[in-house]
């Protein structure tokens, strides 16, 4: 029991009758809470991975401080220079909240489009990027290529990383730490997300692509940005590629056709919805997908 907090049974507790809930009212407390829970303890956003847990044959943690109700968390801030997009905010919330700003075409596709609207209007983006086990995980590509960076606090304070430095340490991540928000800079370029769901809506995807492109006066790519999720055990940036797309006119089958050559660098992941190598072989397919759609086509 976590003492002087409201504890509310969960869900989860028709799986696991030790498990409990608390709902914290500001990040202090939750900063608070997790802290004195430690190892027995993790954090509770949307709830729609954690749910799953009996299905992964995953034990569920004994206690859960929920983050829904932090204010700070579910807000979305749209700067000059930047946007904030705090841990709690949904993919649907997410979605609603980019919908007028083109430059941020891949992040809205990618919120808007997993899953299905039931668990958009659940899931968070902080659970989307803080799910070690999670291949498929629809935002975590459409941030990378959107040079984001992820602000997480602990008792002690906030730091804030590279979204590719994140991934690297996520599994370790202290239990009395959590994501704050997401910041991701603004500028002038043409993004897409193309993702690959095999059966019916509201299965993972198997394979997806982000790009985002920056384009001078002639036409001609200056900076290119492509990640790859769910094709390898963590979304990664395709950078032969990106470097292929450098100096030359965006032409969708061009891409695709570069992409076939440079697929081989992808070790792709078995798994019961997709073979390693069918994950793979439709990359080029997605990048052809993605760049046809940032040129408006
Ligand atoms: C049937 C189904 C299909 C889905 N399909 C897709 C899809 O195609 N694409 C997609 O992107 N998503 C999909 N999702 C949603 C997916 O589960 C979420 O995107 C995400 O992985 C979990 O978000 P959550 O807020 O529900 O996290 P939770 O389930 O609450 O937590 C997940 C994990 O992250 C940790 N965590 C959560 N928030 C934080 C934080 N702020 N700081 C630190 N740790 C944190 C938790 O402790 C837990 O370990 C699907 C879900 C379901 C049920």
């Amino acid at each position: 029991m976590i003492t002087g907090s409201s504890v509310q049974s969960t869900p989860a507790e028709a799986h696991n009758a030790a498990s409990s809930i608390y709902v914290a009212p500001s990040l202090a407390s939750a900063l608070d809470a997790l802290s004195e829970c430690g190892a027995a303890g993790a954090v509770f956003a949307g709830g729609t991975w954690i749910m799953r847990s009996p299905i992964r044959h995953e034990p569920l943690r004994a206690r859960y401080v929920a983050i829904g109700r932090i204010a700070e968390l579910g807000a979305v801030r749209i700067g000059t220079d930047v946007v904030e997009i705090g841990a709690a905010v949904t993919h649907a919330a997410l979605a609603a909240a980019l919908a007028d700003l083109p430059e941020f075409d891949v992040l809205a596709a990618a919120a808007g489009r997993s899953a299905n609207p039931a668990i958009r209007a659940m899931a968070t983006i902080g659970g989307n990027l803080a799910t070690p086990g999670f291949a498929a995980a629809d935002c975590v590509p459409a941030l990378l290529c959107l040079e984001a960076e992820i602000e997480v606090a602990g008792r002690d304070g906030r730091e804030r990383m590279k979204l590719e430095h994140f991934l690297k340490i996520r599994s370790t991540l202290a239990p009395d730490r959590l994501v704050t928000q997401v910041v991701v800079p603004r500028s002038e370029r043409k993004t897409a997300h193309a993702r690959l769901p095999l059966r019916k809506a509201g299965d993972y995807p198997v394979a997806i692509v982000s790009l985002s492109v920056s384009v001078d006066a002639a036409g001609q790519v200056q900076a290119a940005r492509i990640a790859v999720g769910s094709v390898e055990p963590v979304a990664r940036r395709w950078e032969r590629l990106e470097t292929a797309l450098i100096g030359r006119s965006l032409d969708a089958e061009e891409a695709a056709r570069t992409a076939a050559e440079l697929a081989d660098e992808f070790v792709g992941r078995d798994g019961i919805d997709a073979p390693a190598w069918y994950r793979v072989s439709v990359l080029p397919g997605l990048v052809r997908r993605a760049a046809a759609t940032a040129l408006g086509a």
